[in-house]
């Protein structure tokens, strides 16, 4: 066979990055470049779609050249994106009729109040899974029609196109105007139950019909693109973390993955029924594969890694990130320091928006090395709360925690994450789960890979981190750490 790679576009909310990746699953050559970011008012985030797509065709080209690799190598494009931002563009010209809102724009708070105000968010909740927030597509779709000439008049007539930022590359690269169910899942106006646009919410958002994108399964080929100078398929889309929780392989039900980058992202393989969290978490669609659609469910913690960077660039604790792991190996215990960083608020299972950070159990023998572990400890701990929060929502139990980001190259974080869960966590050689995700879902699309078997054979581990401790010893952190999170509690 002369096809030799899949190319992932990665399209992150600070970079865009290109990957090439063998059969084997390895990385042949990577390139990145950063974009512009434009904070217009406070609050208020934006790209420019054209700097998007620009940085990601370069980087396209440009981890081409490096391999020495041509269109003719290349069996599939997969994409994988930042979720949730938003593009209008002209249907015709495909020139954007506004800046891209990106997803931690805030700008669209007070529709959101509204809608909770009508009563509105639980049905909300129930066709899409979300909670009513600015956060998701559907009130920045809005807020673009409501401000610009005559904007929802053509949006009505046909003329204009929506789309998340895997459908405004897919258009760019092919002049295909689809998305697919992952990155719908993430729009508040898509019903991940039957999966289709949700007319009902649609009116109570005022979004027509027209602008929709054709919402496909994840692994799927949309079109073929010659930006590259050859014929190639463009055979996957996919959120980022759902992205991450297929490149970790984690096809089977209860199977989990966490993502320590500045906030943790955790999801959890609910298979092929949605469950509704009890508890705050969200319902997303994981992905569509052969037919069928996955879901999962998903929790964030919002302050992971940046306590580390807290302890760096703060307290001047460290000098980088990495030497808090042998700072904090100085002592063998936080001898009783428990530092809960809720710098802006406790998110699952607590929702304190209003409870602020503390450090507690301090005597005169804590040192430095305690209060490092202890911070440590809390990115563990925080997301050993979402694990048990999904555990509690399923009725279910994680076999395992898949991790990568940032953060999981901290083998102490990992030891203690799996001592407090009491389950493995495993590492995988590839950190860039993300890109391979989507360059997973590609290849399966065009035979590249036969089926997830043959996927599951190739995804090799770098490490285990077996629990140690015993369940008395989990016990007692765990009341600890229950203690410190009543003391930090707003009521
Ligand atoms: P993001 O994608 O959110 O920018 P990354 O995945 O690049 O994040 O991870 C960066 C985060 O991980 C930072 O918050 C940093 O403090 C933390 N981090 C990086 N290396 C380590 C380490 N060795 N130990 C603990 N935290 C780390």
């Amino acid at each position: 066979m002369s096809k030799k790679f899949v190319l992932a576009l990665d399209q992150g909310t600070t970079s865009s990055r290109s990957i090439l990746f063998n059969q084997e699953g390895k990385i042949v050559a990577v390139a990145q470049r950063e974009f512009k970011q434009h904070y217009p008012q406070p609050g208020w985030v934006e790209h420019d779609p054209m700097g998007i797509w620009e940085s990601q065709l370069s980087t396209a080209k440009e981890v081409l050249a490096k391999a020495k690799a041509s269109p003719a190598d290349i069996a599939a494009i997969g994409i994988t994106n930042q979720r949730e931002t938003t593009v209008v563009w002209d249907r015709k010209t495909g020139a954007p009729v506004y800046n891209a809102i990106v997803w931690q724009c805030r700008r669209t708070t007070d529709t959101c109040e509204k809608i909770q105000a009508q009563g509105l968010a639980a049905e909300f909740k129930r066709r899409t899974g979300l909670v009513v927030d600015a956060y998701f597509s559907g009130t920045k779709v809005k807020w673009i029609l409501e401000h610009g000439n005559g904007l929802r008049d053509r949006a009505a007539r046909g003329e204009l196109c929506f789309g998340t930022i895997d459908s405004w590359l897919l258009y760019k690269l092919t002049g295909v105007h689809a998305t697919d169910y992952s990155n719908a899942s993430r729009t508040m106006i898509f019903n991940i139950h039957d999966r289709q646009w949700d007319s009902t919410l649609l009116k109570h958002l005022d979004i027509p019909q027209e602008i929709l994108p054709q919402a496909m399964p994840s692994s799927y080929v949309y079109g073929t693109t010659s930006v590259l100078g050859g014929d190639i398929p463009v055979a996957s889309l996919i959120g980022d973390q759902q992205s991450a929780l297929f490149g970790q392989a984690a096809f089977n039900l209860n199977e989990c993955k966490n993502t320590y980058g500045t906030g943790c992202f955790l999801l959890m393989n609910t298979g092929e029924r949605p469950v509704e969290s009890k508890n705050g978490l969200l319902t997303t669609i994981a992905w569509g594969l052969d037919d069928k659609v996955y879901y999962a469910l998903e929790g964030s913690v919002f302050v992971g890694g940046a306590v580390i960077q807290w302890l760096r660039d703060g307290l001047k604790l460290i000098a980088s990130a990495s030497e808090s792991e042998s700072v904090a190996q100085e002592v063998s215990d936080t001898a009783g320091v428990y530092i809960v960083p809720a710098f802006v608020g406790l998110g699952a299972p607590y929702w304190d928006m209003r409870a602020r950070g503390l450090i507690t159990g301090l005597t005169r023998g804590a040192s430095r090395a305690h209060i490092v572990r202890a911070a440590l400890e809390s990115i563990a701990f925080q997301s050993a709360d979402v694990v048990r929060t999904m555990e509690t929502d399923t009725s279910g139990r994680i076999p395992q925690l898949r991790v990568d980001g940032g953060a999981a190259a901290n083998n102490l974080l990992l030891q203690t994450q799996a001592d407090l869960l009491g389950s493995p966590v495993v590492r995988g050689q590839t950190l860039e789960t993300t890109a391979l995700g989507a360059a997973f879902l590609a290849g399966l699309a065009t035979g590249f890979w036969p089926n997830q078997d043959a996927i599951r054979s190739i995804w090799q581990v770098d490490r285990i981190f077996e629990p140690s401790w015993t369940p008395e010893k989990r016990q007692t952190a765990l009341a600890g750490w229950e203690d410190a999170i009543r003391r930090t509690k707003s009521m």
